[in-house]
């Protein structure tokens, strides 16, 4: 990391530093070498390029500090008899080095088995933390009743998170799934290739209004990626007793605001007066459903009943870039590098 980009400001490519380093001394005590393959760019690292991270899941970076995610590699050299010179391994946490060539702790990894490794950007995705993370917060928080025929309304709805979130809702049965996002292009994708019921462009159309007419009957699940006005205008459209899954704030994330920042009065007094539901969702609070959630999302994805897109940049010194563009809103689901 080169600089911080400060609390206020957007990131850019120059807080990104692309320099060569050394090849890693032999690995000891369960450490392994590997080469990285995939790496994943999320909105979650922009916190941590501040002093602060603000997050008790994540600390800041130094000046200086290679930027670390999650990401997918090739054992190259191995101290644990788990993992031999050629396996695949996926990150379990935050700690993959965007490097080339690094090193991992074998208890940050855990073993593909039964994907190439062209298809192993799916585990930073559909099989990964975004996956779990749309799919377990409808599952989990959603309060989704098959029979009630819910409108379920998805905000960041062409990213990672929500198209999975869109695609996990109409499985489990509701009616309608309308999402929320920044271009015409996203509104096409969501409504052709996911098959949502509806999708407004909150940079073009007037979001309260489309709502109106794309959900007569009001809304009752909210899975809120964004926060700050599109928000407010989907809960004004909220029915009593309804649910609002607080994923994440993005619209607020170049900003200095705690997390999750307060609603406004309006939206606050809308909440109280409709009993709606809203409490904050955390995927990693939810580790014990991981694996029965990845069998799901395997079991819709081989049948076909679930679709995966990634928008993928090339070559670890566009990875920087790749993060900025991300929270900017290129990507059209999960967003990787593939080094
Ligand atoms: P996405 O793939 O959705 O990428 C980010 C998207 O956010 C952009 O493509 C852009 O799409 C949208 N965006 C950026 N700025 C704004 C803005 N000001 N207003 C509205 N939309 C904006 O990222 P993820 O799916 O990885 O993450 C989505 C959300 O989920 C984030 O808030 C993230 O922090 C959260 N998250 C939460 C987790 C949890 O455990 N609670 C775990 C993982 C992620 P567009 O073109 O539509 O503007």
């Amino acid at each position: 990391m080169n600089s911080r980009p400060g609390v206020n400001s957007a990131p850019t490519v120059s807080n990104f530093g692309y320099e060569p380093c050394t090849y890693p001394e032999s690995p000891k005590n369960r450490h392994l070498v590997v080469e990285t393959k995939y790496i994943s760019v999320d909105p979650y690292m922009r916190c941590r390029m501040n002093v602060d991270s603000g997050v008790d899941y994540a600390k800041a970076w130094g000046i200086g500090e290679t930027i670390s995610g999650f990401a997918v590699g090739r054992v190259l050299q191995s101290t644990n008899e788990s993992y031999k010179k050629g396996d695949l391994v996926t990150s379990t946490d935050m700690s993959w080095q965007w490097k080339k060539f690094t090193v991992v702790h074998s208890e940050s990894i855990r073993k593909i088995d039964g994907i190439s490794e062209e298809q192993s950007s799916l585990t930073l995705g559909i099989f990964g933390l975004t996956g779990l993370t749309g799919a377990i917060g409808v599952m989990e928080q959603g309060n989704i009743q098959s029979d009630l025929f819910q409108t379920v309304v998805v905000s960041g709805a062409a990213g990672a998170c929500g198209c999975v979130a869109g695609q996990v809702a109409k499985l489990l049965g509701c009616k309608k799934i309308i999402g929320i996002c920044g271009t015409q292009e996203k509104c096409s994708f969501l409504e052709e290739d996911l098959k949502f019921n509806g999708a407004v462009c909150y940079k073009s159309e007037n979001v309260k209004q489309r709502l109106a007419e794309l959900c007569p009957d009001g809304v009752d699940v909210y899975f809120d990626n964004v926060g700050g006005n599109i928000s407010d205008d989907v809960i004004s459209h909220m029915n009593k007793c309804s649910t609002v899954i607080l994923c994440g704030q993005i619209s607020t994330y170049n900003s200095d605001v705690p997390y999750p920042p307060p609603l406004n009065q309006a939206s606050a007094k809308l909440v109280h007066a409709n009993s709606i539901n809203r409490e904050r969702f955390l995927v990693l609070s939810y580790a014990n459903k991981f694996p029965s959630t990845l069998a799901f999302l395997s079991k819709a994805y081989a049948e076909g009943k679930l679709v995966s897109k990634e928008t993928i940049s090339h070559g670890l010194q566009n990875a920087g870039n790749a993060f900025v563009q991300m929270m900017s809103g290129y990507n059209i689901g999960k967003q990787i590098v593939k080094v």
